[in-house]
């Protein structure tokens, strides 16, 4: 049998109902490997150890219950990481941000209380970008996170997970945890998991809910899942996802079946190539494993199609008014009064003013400064209302392309994992990381990343399957027709060993 540590979420399933290892061996397995790898991949920035050993009882405790009784649920015992943006009952909740340093939760946001309804075992809280502004993780107040892969060439060179969700990415690609949330406003999601070599799903907007979950920008925020293979995602997905009444945005419509889905083929689907994102910057092996992508699924019974998505090149433009205008009034609420900490000052503005100045990281004052001065007045209708009349714009685009075909395949990110320090010279080098992926937040849509072959350096490239709203099931059988040809079996270099 293999590591406990390699197991993909599926197999471990299996091995816990079979009774071939404990929950309580599983979650010890992961608990010693962050032990071993955390002080340098820096991917959590809680491990929440003795909570999850309880899980982990609670989880054999359910599993013990014999034939005949009710089969267990399917995330029963598998153990797997949090983003801190995640709020989690009696545990430390950062949001990568100094501000919420000693903010402790006195609630569980819906999607970890799913997973917890499901049985899964909570390890610990992962680091990110602060507040989730960020494409490296280099925004954090809690320090970089570590790829664990490595360049070919170089690898004494510190490679970036990816961000926002940079240490949700680089735990599940190190194996110290099985699976893992993240939120994507703009790429937190794809573009991590392009970066570590793993599937990352950003399902449509209401699939999950964001109730609990530290805003960034509410019309773009949204929770999915990291896994090591498509069929995982999937097992994680139908738990995060379903109605919520206590997020209005949350969409009452009935969960499917996403792992069956994945077994659905691609034979007779319209998969459509749109040309806008042939960018003259591409770099040559990105341009060809998107070709070598349409070639799998051509072979595998799809047709591909010519489309075009003609507001593409507006994406990133409306994206850096939408989710700053948003971020900024989200933010208004750490004042150094309800949460988090406080820098006592001569009177309350001047708390106010001290707590935030403290509080907040670089990037986070530049969004909140450029949120701020697009929503003021003599601006407003020159930057947020043109954008908001944008993203519709952009949102019919993939209505139309929609109309002719089932769904989009694309590259995720323009480049793959790039060094600490690279891209930090100039804010909109770093926000080009998310050219590819912000159309689908904008738009609401679903899309996936799937790892898909590696770069001259050796490291992962991912492509990306856009869907129609509230078609993830297309997604997931596209995806795991991508996987299934591509045959990723590349490993990182730092991992856990059993
Ligand atoms: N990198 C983008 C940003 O900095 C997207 C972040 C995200 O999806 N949370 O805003």
């Amino acid at each position: 049998m293999s590591a406990l540590t390699d197991l993909t979420i599926a197999e471990a399933r299996d091995g816990l109902r079979a009774k071939r290892f404990s929950a309580v061996d599983l979650t010890m397995a992961h608990l010693h490997a962050i032990e071993a790898l955390n002080p340098r991949l820096n991917a959590y920035i809680t491990v929440s150890h003795s909570q999850a050993l309880d899980q982990a009882r609670a989880a054999d405790a359910r599993l013990a219950v014999g034939p005949g009784g009710q089969a267990p649920a399917d995330l029963t015992g598998i153990p797997l990481a949090i983003k801190d943006l995640f709020c989690t009952q009696g545990v430390r909740t950062t949001a990568g941000s100094k501000i919420l340093g000693p903010f402790v939760p006195p609630y569980e946001s819906t999607v970890t209380a799913n997973l917890l309804r499901d049985g899964a075992v909570l390890l610990g809280k992962t680091n990110m970008d602060e507040f989730a502004m960020g494409s490296s993780n280099m925004t954090s107040a809690y320090g970089p996170v570590e790829n664990p892969w490595k360049r070919k060439q170089d690898n004494t060179a510190v490679l970036v997970p990816g961000g926002s969700s940079g240490g949700s990415a680089s735990s599940v690609a190190a194996r110290i945890a099985m699976g893992a949330t993240g939120t994507d406003t703009g790429g937190s999601i794809r573009q991590p998991a392009s970066f570590c070599g793993l599937v990352g799903v950003k399902p449509t907007y209401g699939r999950c809910s964001r109730w609990g979950v530290v805003a960034f920008a509410s019309s773009l925020d949204h929770p999915g899942p990291f896994a090591r293979t498509v069929r995982d995602s999937a097992i994680l997905l139908r738990s995060m996802a379903g109605h919520d009444p206590k997020d209005s945005t949350s969409a009452p419509v009935p969960v499917p079946d996403f792992e069956a889905a994945c077994a659905r083929g691609v034979k007779g689907l319209r998969i459509g190539v749109p040309k806008e994102y042939r960018s003259d910057g591409m770099p040559a092996e990105i341009e060809a494993l998107w070709q070598q992508g349409l070639d799998w699924l051509r072979a595998a019974g799809a047709e591909t199609v010519d489309v075009s998505l003609p507001h593409t090149k507006y994406g990133l433009g409306t994206y850096y008014i939408v989710a700053p205008a948003e971020a900024s009034s989200n933010l208004a609420r750490y004042d150094g009064v309800r949460f988090g900490m406080r820098e006592d000052g001569s009177d309350l503005r001047d708390q106010y003013e001290r707590t935030r100045a403290a509080g907040f990281g670089p990037e986070v004052r530049r969004r909140v400064l450029i949120g701020t001065y697009v929503l003021s007045a003599g601006y407003y209708d020159a930057y947020y209302i043109r954008a908001q009349k944008i993203r519709q714009l952009i949102l019919r685009d993939f209505t139309e392309a929609f109309a002719k075909v089932d769904a989009l395949l694309t590259p995720t990110a323009p480049s793959a994992a790039f060094a600490q320090g690279e891209n930090m010279d100039d804010p909109i080098k770093m926000y080009l990381n998310d050219v590819f992926t912000v159309p689908a937040n904008l738009a609401g849509v679903p899309a996936a990343s799937v790892p898909a072959g590696l770069d001259a350096n050796g490291l992962p490239l991912g492509l990306q399957i856009i869907g129609k709203p509230f078609d993830e099931e297309t997604v997931f059988a596209v995806s795991a027709a991508v996987e299934q040809a591509a045959g990723f079996n590349a490993l990182p270099a730092i991992r856990a060993e059993g």
